[in-house]
């Protein structure tokens, strides 16, 4: 059993259609400080983590000073800060395929990542967007995006897709995982927002929900349409049913205030420490 194993957090029952405060509190032990995602638990070379608020917030500069706090985070499950790339990100949809000339990086102006090469782990940030993965098993493809409505609205998350095709992903074998975010429960957007949605997406009714007079956008299903549309596999597709705003004790969310602190998504393909 390789030693990253128990490391993983596995946990079961995960009902992804609904937004359940009670999951939260169900499937995840107390003392462990972060979170995976299930759809990717069955692959022992990826490492998939996601810190909860008590790890406190891991952004940039911790990242680029060699702060203590992330250091001692990624030992946690056996990662070296040296092996990371992390990204300034800006709501576009620009891609950056990295390679270990890579590894210690902050890309400028970026937001996602894409790698062939084993033990480089790519990291995002979030509080409220999509912190998205992605692997395709058969060409040890990884990628990882930040995705607010804005880059939903440039399709950074199909563009994501084609760049992962281009290296030589099947498209039926990438497998997506979202983190936490603001979902529809709480995601409360301006009507102009909406028309700018419908627009793009022709009065689709499914983007958005009306309640009390007010307006919440569905992030999740605007993603998924953009994944299914573009070709990608239903059954290989995962969305937490954990939103950032109503889980804001467990998590950073922008909307609730935690106006500097974030959350640290990271995946990375391992070789080290296998058998
Ligand atoms: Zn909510």
């Amino acid at each position: 059993m390789p030693k990253f194993k128990s490391e993983l957090l596995q946990y079961t029952n995960i009902n992804t259609t609904n937004s359940d405060n009670s999951q939260l509190h169900s499937c995840i032990s107390e003392e462990v400080r972060r979170i995976s995602i299930p759809i990717f638990s069955k692959f022992e070379e990826i490492v998939l983590q996601i810190s909860k608020r008590e790890v406190g917030s891991l952004g940039k500069e911790e990242f680029i000073n060699k702060d203590t706090r992330i250091t001692d985070y990624l030992k946690q499950f056996d990662v070296d800060i040296q092996s990371c790339v992390g990204m300034n990100q800006v709501h576009k949809d620009h891609i950056v395929i990295v390679d270990s000339k890579n590894r210690r990086q902050f890309l400028l102006k970026t937001d996602g990542l894409i790698t062939i090469e084993p033990d480089i782990f790519l990291m995002v940030k979030t509080a409220d967007c999509l912190p998205v993965f992605f692997y395709e098993p058969n060409k040890k493809i990884i990628g990882v995006a930040h995705l607010g409505w804005k880059g939903i609205f440039l399709d950074l998350g199909s563009k994501m897709i084609k760049k992962m095709v281009k290296l030589g992903a099947n498209i039926e074998d990438i497998y997506i995982g979202v983190g936490p975010f603001i979902r529809n429960c709480c995601y409360n957007v301006s009507k102009d927002r909406i028309d700018k949605f419908q627009e793009k997406y022709g009065n689709d009714t499914k983007i958005y929900q009306q309640r009390k007079g007010k307006y919440y956008l569905d992030l999740q299903y605007l993603l998924q349409r953009q994944f299914e549309k573009i070709g990608c596999s239903k059954q290989k597709i995962e969305f937490l049913s954990l939103c950032t705003s109503c889980n804001n004790q467990d998590f950073f969310s922008y909307r609730k205030g935690d106006r500097d602190n974030v959350i640290l998504g990271i995946i990375g393909r391992r070789t080290y420490g296998r058998k």
